[in-house]
């Protein structure tokens, strides 16, 4: 870069891969509902099933939310949390995997992260399990897969629900099984932000058969209209708690364009991530940063790329440049436990050492899928030099 004039390289791009203006024009065109659980709705959700369960012998089912937030209330409501009951997560996470505990009067119970996923250390779960203890809620961060087998061992032995926080998860496996699939349930997100997209959106995967009818009541403000729209009773009426959690048809028409196309995107989109990786290996080889390292069972779908800094003073002179550059470089969580509303409602199990070591160090570097080759160079070689400073 010569001179101030270089173009900005954003840090996300929302893209468009596919049909998305077609389905949604059909659905402004008419006559067919714009509200929820429309066609659009029911074949956004069938996509989602054929995706999560082809290959599996458990099959479950899906229900488009507005959000993952959504997604996670509506888990959070079926797991039966009591108040005072506690479910585990990590601390390293988004406000919304603790807030969907915390609505129901439920305590988040935080667990330290591995430092090379950065997701809920499964060593430490079984030592922070008590008597109040009903379910473990882990989040795969940056598409890379929790510990499931860990995990669900521990939750069996001591009859804890999983729930996933898969908002990062689509397209990622464990052990060659898609996320989303381990846990009774999971909540994905469909935000801008994510690799599929439709502006907000979620859904929640419902593993367990036994909580599907209820999950379909919850997800219609508490009513059993799913059931009188397959004709299962003669008119619908109010017969348990809920809310309105299901998307307008515009949303899902998006979305169903999205998961059509969504794996020829995952796969440019790895491709891009494996760039960094590989232009970046020589600064972590002279230990001047730190990459990411998901480990080989687990299959990500690239949706961050994250470096650490060697130290939080590092971060800032770098987080800086970037800025500096018109770079769109970012840090991510604040760890909940030291946030506020976690200082106030939830409790910490253990130091957190690691969260909070990794959380003042992480900077996310530019990826979408409309971000180039000489953008992501740009991008390298800002850090060349600042890393060797
Ligand atoms: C994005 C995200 C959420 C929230 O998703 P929304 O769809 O915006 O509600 C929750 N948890 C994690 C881990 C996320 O990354």
């Amino acid at each position: 870069m010569t001179d101030g004039a270089a173009a900005r390289v954003d840090f996300n791009a929302p893209t468009l891969i596919g049909r998305e203006r077609d389905y949604v024009l059909e659905v402004l065109h008419g006559p067919a509902t714009q509200a929820g659980n429309g066609r659009f709705t029911k074949r956004a959700q069938a996509a989602l099933e054929e995706l999560l369960y082809a290959d599996a012998a458990r099959r479950g089912g899906v229900l488009l939310t507005t959000s993952c937030t959504a997604a996670l209330e509506m888990g959070m409501l079926l797991a039966e949390l009591q108040p005072g009951d506690e479910v585990i997560l990590p601390s390293f996470t988004f406000a919304s995997t603790a807030n969907a505990i915390v609505l129901r009067n439920a305590v988040p119970a935080f667990v330290d992260v591995r430092a090379d996923t950065l997701n809920l250390d499964e060593r430490l779960v079984e030592q922070a399990i008590t008597p109040r203890t009903r379910a473990i809620c882990v989040v795969h961060y940056a598409g890379v897969a929790c510990e499931m087998d860990a995990i669900n061992a521990v939750a069996a032995r001591h009859g804890l629900m999983v729930i996933e926080d898969a908002a990062q998860g689509m397209f990622a496996t464990y052990r060659g099984r898609p996320l989303g699939t381990f846990g009774a349930l999971s909540a994905f997100s469909f935000h801008e932000t994510k690799n599929i997209i439709s502006g907000e959106g979620g859904a929640i995967a419902v593993n367990d058969p036994a909580l599907m009818q209820r999950a379909e009541i919850v997800w219609e403000k508490g009513t059993d209209r799913v059931r009188f729209k397959r004709g299962l009773v003669d008119k619908y009426t109010w017969v348990d708690v809920g809310s309105s959690y299901l998307p307008n048809e515009m949303t899902a028409a998006f979305l169903l364009a999205q998961l059509e196309a969504g794996e020829g995107a995952t796969h440019r989109r790895l491709a891009m991530w494996r760039r960094y990786h590989d232009l970046l290996a020589p600064l972590e080889a002279r230990g001047l940063l730190t990459r990411p390292c998901p480990p080989m069972h687990c299959g990500h779908n690239g949706h961050i790329y994250f470096v650490l800094a060697p130290d939080a003073t590092a971060r800032a002179r770098w987080l800086a440049a970037f800025a500096e550059a018109g770079i769109g470089a970012v840090i991510h969580y604040v760890p909940l436990h030291s946030a506020p509303a976690g200082r106030r409602f939830g409790r910490p199990t253990g130091e957190l050492a690691v969260t909070d070591d990794v959380a003042a160090r992480l900077i996310r570097l530019p990826l979408h899928l409309q971000l180039t080759p000489e953008a992501q160079d740009r991008v390298v070689e800002l850090l060349e030099r600042l890393a060797a400073r």
